[in-house]
Parts: C-alpha cells; sequence; structure tokens
C-alpha cells in the first residue's frame, strides 16, 4: 500500500492527531483511522490513483502495531506515549495518547478545583490498594477529602466506573493514562498479565502456585494459542500456561482477581 509504518511520516503525524483529538481508541478504530489517514496521504500525492474509500486500504492488526511503535519512538523526547491496555471483558486492545511526564496525570484527571486533585490522588491510591482494586461507596467517601459529588464528576468525566459488584474502579482511559504511574508508585500491588505483557488493572487471575497475573481474557483464551487443553484452563485440574503448574486438583488453586 505504498505505507511504511517503520518509517516516520505523514500518516504517523496524521494518526496522532486523530488519537490526541480522541479519549479512547479500539484496536478495530485505530486500524480505522489508519486506513483513513493513509488515505488522506494517499490523495495528497496526485501521481498515485487513490484508493475508493477506507475500506479499501487493507490495514493489519501488525501495521496498528508498528505504526504505534514508531509513533512512541518520535514521541518520547516530548514526554508523551501511545499508551496501550486491555479491556478486561473482551481482550480489546485500547489505545489513548498520554502524557508521561510524572504527575502530569493529576491535572487531567480532574476538571475540578485545584483542591480536588489531592483527594484524586489519594482516592487512586486507596484504589491501587484495594483487593480487586475496587472500592465501595463508603470505602471511597472514607478517603480524605472525597465525598459524593467528586464521586459523581469522576464518573461523568469518565475517569472512574462502577463494576458489576457496584464498586467504583478506574475506567479504561484512566487504567491509559495512569498505569505507568501506578507499576512505578504501586508495583507491589500491580502486575504485569503473563501472557500480554500489559498491566492487569481490573479483573484479573492469579495463579496460587507462581503468583503470576492474567487477563481474564487471556486466562480465558491461552488453550488457543498454546495448544493445551481448552478443558483444562478453568475449574478443577487447571494447568496456569507460566508454570505448567496442575494448580492441584482445586478449582480454587486460581483465585480469582488479584484478591491473594
Ligand atoms: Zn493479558
Ligand atoms: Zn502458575
Amino acid at each position: 500500500m505504498g505505507f511504511d509504518p517503520e518509517q516516520y511520516g505523514d500518516v504517523h503525524r496524521l494518526l496522532l492527531q486523530s488519537l490526541s483529538s480522541r479519549r479512547m481508541v479500539t484496536q478495530p478504530e485505530c486500524q480505522h483511522l489508519l486506513a483513513e489517514c493513509i488515505l488522506y496521504d494517499l490523495q495528497q500525492t496526485p501521481a498515485r490513483t487513490p484508493a475508493a474509500s477506507p475500506v479499501a486500504i487493507d490495514v493489519r492488526r501488525r501495521d496498528v502495531a508498528q505504526t504505534i511503535a514508531t509513533l512512541n519512538r518520535a514521541l518520547k523526547p516530548l514526554g508523551l506515549a501511545v499508551a496501550q491496555a486491555m479491556q478486561p471483558d473482551d481482550g480489546t486492545r485500547c489505545y489513548r495518547l498520554v502524557d508521561t511526564e510524572p504527575d502530569a496525570w493529576s491535572a487531567k484527571a480532574t476538571t475540578l478545583a485545584p483542591t480536588a486533585v489531592a483527594p484524586v490522588g489519594a482516592l487512586v491510591q486507596a484504589l491501587a490498594k484495594a483487593p480487586r482494586h475496587g472500592l465501595s461507596h463508603a470505602e471511597a467517601v472514607a478517603v480524605p477529602g472525597v465525598d459524593g459529588a467528586l464521586l459523581e464528576q469522576l464518573i461523568a468525566d469518565g475517569w472512574l466506573d462502577r463494576d458489576d459488584r457496584s464498586a467504583y474502579v478506574l475506567s479504561m482511559p484512566a487504567v491509559l493514562e495512569l498505569q505507568r504511574m501506578l507499576a512505578d508508585e504501586y508495583g507491589a500491588c500491580f502486575k504485569d498479565c503473563w501472557s500480554c505483557q500489559t498491566l492487569v488493572v481490573r479483573d484479573g487471575w492469579c495463579c496460587a502456585t507462581c503468583a503470576q497475573q492474567f487477563h481474564r481474557f487471556c486466562w480465558r483464551r491461552y488453550p488457543q494459542t498454546t495448544g493445551l487443553d481448552p478443558v483444562l484452563s478453568e475449574g478443577p485440574g487447571a494447568v496456569c500456561p507460566a508454570c505448567m503448574d496442575h494448580a492441584s486438583a482445586s478449582a480454587t488453586a486460581i483465585v480469582e482477581d488479584n484478591d491473594y
């Protein structure tokens, strides 16, 4: 298609513009955006015959990965990066342009008064240290400076979600924005997924034998990628792909979430 993902150029710049104006893009959205950028770039070059639509541009997942890697090399000196994380429920990869400077997130993470920055920081700390990285309403408002209005504002601004237990958890854009800081400051509370090497912030599995962590989706998917018997991936007799331990014959050997 005449586009080299590994050579920084106009297409990378166009994709960066697209990412900077969006809270978050999923892998399929990013593939479509990249196709649009390639098409737009082609149309600026009269000598070439442009394709009819972005759909006609064949962009693979690997093209997105290579383009993002090239972008990140260019962005590094600027203190910016395209962060990626996996949605725990369906394994969809998500991207977001983030600031890599320490503490830069706190200004972005709240549109409230400057006095809200410290309570939001304390709330993130409490979330990092909480079992399963979620807080009930009572636990959340027990954090100094946090009240119901602040929680509602953070939900409205898309920094917090309620999970299926109604606990407050970080939203995916917040995970993308904060994962580097969380890993640096609360590394003992978080680990990378053994399978995909991105941080497990919400809804993980932990092997009781080797303590490796997995996104829920990665844990369910690993039989397909390793050729192991799918029957063994869950429940009694489960095999951990990291340590190959049969995790005893007990379903409880694989403990749910980060509750360990
Ligand atoms: Zn994973
Ligand atoms: Zn293990």
